[in-house]
C-alpha cells in the first residue's frame, strides 16, 4: 500500500466503530476536499481537543475554562443519574426532560474483560453521595446489556445501606443489547420517566 495512505488509514481505524476499510474510504474522501475544508477540520479537532475537559465531578464533558453546565446550580441536586460514557449523558440531555445532576462511570463492570469495581468511578460516585446527602435518588441508565444490567445491580447491592436512598433502573423500552447513545431521544426520555424502583430507600 501508499506509505501516506496507510498512515492516515491506520490512524483512522482507531477511530470508535471505524474498521479498516472504513478508514481507507474516509482517507480517500479527505483526499478530495478542498485546503480550506482540511485547514478548517484540522483547527476544529485542536481546538475541541485543547478547550474540552471531562468534568472532574460528574465525568461529563466540559469546557476548561468554564463551569460545569450539567453539576450547576440550576439542576436539580436530589436526582443523580448513573451512565457508563459521557456521550450517553450528552443523549439523555438532547432528551429533553431530565433535570437532575450525572454520574459518568467511564464504562461498566465486565469481569470478562477484567473490568471490575475498581476500573471504573464507582468510589467517586459513593463518595459523591455519601459526602453530600443532597441526593434523594439515583437512576441508574447503564446500557440495556448483560454488564450494564450487572453493574446496576451491584450499585443497588453496594448502595442499600445508605439511608433514603431509592435506586430505580431506567425502563426496558430499550431493546436489550442496545446502547443509549443510539437511540431515539423520545424512548429515552419514556424510559427515564417510566423508571422502575430497585431499591427503596429507608
Ligand atoms: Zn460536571
Amino acid at each position: 500500500m501508499i506509505p501516506e495512505l496507510n498512515e492516515l488509514a491506520n490512524l483512522v481505524s482507531g477511530f470508535p466503530g471505524i474498521g479498516q476499510k472504513s478508514a481507507t474510504r474516509i482517507a480517500f474522501h479527505l483526499l478530495k476536499q478542498s485546503d480550506r475544508y482540511i485547514n478548517n477540520l484540522i483547527d476544529t479537532i485542536a481546538k475541541f481537543h485543547k478547550n474540552m475537559q471531562f468534568c472532574p465531578e460528574c465525568g461529563a464533558l466540559k469546557n476548561r475554562e468554564l463551569g460545569c453546565e450539567l453539576c450547576s446550580d440550576a439542576r436539580d441536586h436530589s436526582i443523580l443519574c448513573v451512565v457508563e460514557q459521557p456521550s450517553d449523558a450528552f443523549t439523555i440531555e438532547i432528551s429533553g426532560d431530565y433535570h437532575g445532576i450525572y454520574h459518568v462511570l467511564m464504562g461498566c463492570l465486565s469481569p470478562l474483560d477484567g473490568i471490575g469495581p475498581n476500573d471504573i468511578r464507582l468510589k467517586e460516585l459513593e463518595a459523591r453521595i455519601r459526602n453530600k446527602d443532597i441526593v434523594k435518588e439515583i437512576v441508574v441508565a447503564t446500557n440495556p446489556s448483560l454488564e450494564g444490567n450487572a453493574t446496576a445491580n451491584y450499585i443497588a447491592e453496594e448502595f442499600k445501606n445508605i439511608s433514603g436512598l431509592k435506586i430505580s433502573r431506567i425502563a426496558m423500552g430499550l431493546a436489550i443489547g442496545s446502547q443509549l447513545e443510539f437511540s431515539d431521544s423520545k424512548i429515552i426520555s419514556q424510559s427515564i420517566k417510566n423508571r422502575t424502583l430497585i431499591l427503596e430507600g429507608n
